[in-house]
């Protein structure tokens, strides 16, 4: 099947103002009729969740943590890129959906792409409004840096914390609409399943984590938030209750899935340190503007680094990629880094680690500025690693960091399953198979605040309005799917911890569908995960019951699903028979070590569709049109 994105005529700048107005408008007496689910309150939930309440919509809005304020979102450092061109360096709304299209090495919609660059500019003025201290220059103005794939200066933050500054200004619109009763919060909550009524989505099934009750709850539409699966990996700079389990349920129920394994590694973290770490800790790519990468020129130089003179250094970004330097895009930085260890060149105890070093910028600039751009984040990397950066170069390394891939979604951020919208990093649309850092924040709010408010009317008019209530039979099996998959797993009764089986997928993934893949490893990787599965259902260890807190449940929950999803992931990898952006078979590259894409055959997303436990999933393609740009080898030197 070719999937119909629903992308609006007319030229590229004018298809958004063109699509608002068409679109049907829903009555404002009328919106109060109207329940919306809103699972997850991240950026993308929570703005999506505040957006709807405001316009008059009765929303229900889920998490997981025991807060809104928890989510993953919370976590994100370096900052939110927008087209506002403060610096008078040469951006524009074209260049940033030029440089987001490039940097995800043309997979990408362009329609959604040039609609997230005309959005970018109305997120900030709306979080200036809301009172988020973004950084600013002397006279006032809002202070921007860089970050990779772009050279001019685009990325507003807020220190290293721009992503709680965030949070907490779409934190404070919620509870603004929870005190006015238009938002009903529900925390400690799982989604463990989607219902669907007569072909449109009419409500959700979740698990509550403190008394263990199984909840329904009915609705018009759905809006599914649930961010990103980087911990499928098991190591990864995600939040630790980050999951698959809501997107791939959702898949189960016929939301097709897409681009499964696009995944992104992000160079610039702390590299592991044991076998029994659960956690890895991201250095912002913010960093990388004044941080250079280097290793020594030769392999096997076990010197500590103040004793290797700057003529036995190998600055290799700034070599090989003289006009992006340090700031090339996060899939090239993670692929040079791995090949510099590969030749042995690699340093610290286990040789595989880079440095990252700020010598240069201390005695430029001084210490004290260097402190007030990256303080807290200089400070959180001497507490773990016990080195000071401010007199040793950071060590840094690659990790799996963000997921490209996600539900697919149309040009309305509706998925194949009418009724049910996709925000955030669920959702498949804007990053192509790579995402430019600092613009998943700005996709979360772009999703939230601007585009879910128009599109989901659209939806809401048209629909069938036949009551449907939590007595619906819909309902009552997937309660019954949910608690008969809750006894099965504290049933298995057997020996290994649900962790071990996680960290032991997450090697399979990070050896055979990391940094680089080929045919023959995810073959391999296929047959291990089938059998890692296999094992996990006869010999996991699920203490506890289901009627109680139970966070042993929670997490096998969620450790069955990637055992799934991951299998997915490894197809989709071995069916893209190229290399483009962060997915890189090794049989499609340049003669310099690039990705080489294909795109005659697979200028396309792979949507996938599951057809059973037993059944092969079905893979759909959007093709993917570029009447704007010229689909050209990414070139970064
Ligand atoms: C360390 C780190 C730093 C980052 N820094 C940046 C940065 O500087 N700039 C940038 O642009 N991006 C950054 N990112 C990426 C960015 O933070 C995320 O992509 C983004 O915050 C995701 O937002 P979201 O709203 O889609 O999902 P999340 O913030 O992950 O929120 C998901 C929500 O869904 C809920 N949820 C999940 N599953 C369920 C379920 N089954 N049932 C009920 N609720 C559920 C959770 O409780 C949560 O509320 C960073 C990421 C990391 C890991």
């Amino acid at each position: 099947m070719m999937l119909d994105a629903k992308v609006p005529s007319g030229p590229l700048s004018e298809k958004w103002d063109k699509h608002r107005f068409e679109l049907k408008l829903v009555n404002p007496a009328n919106k109060r009729k109207y329940n919306i689910i809103v699972v997850g309150t991240g950026l993308a939930g929570g703005s999506a969740a505040a957006s709807l309440a405001e316009l008059g919509y009765y929303v229900k809005n889920f998490c997981v943590q025991d807060s809104p304020r928890r989510a993953h979102s919370i976590a994100a450092q370096g900052g939110i890129n927008a087209a506002k061109n403060y610096q008078n360096d040469g951006d524009s709304i074209w260049r940033l959906f030029y440089d987001t299209i490039k940097g995800g090495d043309f997979r990408a919609r362009e329609a959604n792409v040039y609609r997230l660059s005309q959005v970018s500019n109305h997120i900030i003025d709306h979080c200036v409004a809301q009172g988020i201290p973004f950084a600013r220059e002397y006279g006032g103005l809002l202070a921007n840096r860089s970050f990779g794939g772009a050279q001019v200066s685009r990325t507003f933050y807020a220190r290293g914390q721009t992503g709680q500054q965030l949070l907490l200004g779409a934190y404070s619109s919620l509870m603004r609409q929870v005190a006015a009763g238009r938002v009903t919060l529900f925390s400690r909550r799982e989604m463990l399943d989607l219902v669907v009524v007569n072909g449109q989505t009419r409500g959700i099934v979740v698990r509550n984590l403190v008394t263990g009750d199984i909840e329904s709850h009915a609705a018009d539409a759905v809006v599914m938030c649930t961010g990103g699966y980087a911990n499928v990996f098991y190591l990864s700079t995600n939040a630790m209750a980050s999951n698959v389990s809501a997107t791939y349920r959702a898949y189960k129920k016929g939301a097709f899935f897409a681009n499964p394994c696009y995944t992104q590694i992000h160079p610039t973290c702390i590299p592991v340190h044991g076998t029994y770490q659960s956690k890895l800790t991201l250095m912002s790519e913010s960093l990388r503007n004044d941080g250079r990468v280097w290793v020594p020129k030769a392999p096997g130089d076990r010197r500590p680094p103040s004793q290797i003179p700057e003529s036995e250094r190998d600055y290799y970004l700034e070599n090989k990629y003289p006009s992006f330097g340090n700031l090339v895009p996060r899939d090239v930085a993670s692929r040079n880094a791995k090949a510099q260890c590969d030749m042995g060149k690699g340093v610290g105890e286990t040789g595989f680690a880079v440095y990252l070093d700020f010598k240069d910028v201390i005695n430029r600039d001084g210490k004290d500025v260097i402190a007030q751009k990256y303080g807290n984040l200089f400070q959180m990397y001497e507490k773990i690693t016990a080195s000071n950066p401010y007199e040793e170069p950071m060590m840094i390394y690659p990790a799996s960091h963000y997921v490209m891939g996600g539900l697919w979604v149309d040009y309305n951020l509706m998925s194949t399953l009418p009724g049910l919208f996709v925000l955030g990093e669920a959702n498949f649309s804007d990053h192509g198979a790579n995402r430019l850092g600092a613009s998943a924040l700005m996709q979360g709010l772009a999703d939230g605040y601007f585009v879910i408010p128009y599109t989901i009317g659209g939806y809401l008019v048209r629909m069938d309005h036949t009551e449907v209530t939590t007595d619906h039979p819909a309902f009552k099996e997937a309660v019954q799917y949910v608690t008969e998959r809750t006894g099965k797993l504290l049933s298995i009764n057997g020996k290994r911890t649900v962790d071990d089986f996680h960290r032991e997928l997450g090697h399979i993934l990070w050896e055979y569908c990391g940094m680089s893949r080929n045919d023959d490893g995810l073959l391999k990787a296929r047959k291990l995960i089938q059998a890692l599965r296999e094992e996990f259902w006869e010999n996991a260890l699920v203490p506890g019951v289901s009627e109680d807190f139970n966070q042993s449940l929670e997490r096998a929950g969620r450790v069955a699903d990637f055992l799934e999803f991951a299998e997915l992931l490894v197809m989709d990898a071995f069916e893209r028979k190229e290399s483009c952006g962060g997915h890189f078979n090794e049989a499609y590259q340049t003669e310099e070590h690039e990705a080489r894409r294909d795109d005659e055959n697979f200028c396309h997303v792979a949507a996938w569709e599951y057809k059973g436990d037993d059944t092969e999933p079905l893979r759909h393609m959007e093709p993917l049109v570029f009447e704007n740009v010229e689909l050209t080898q990414r070139s970064y030197k």
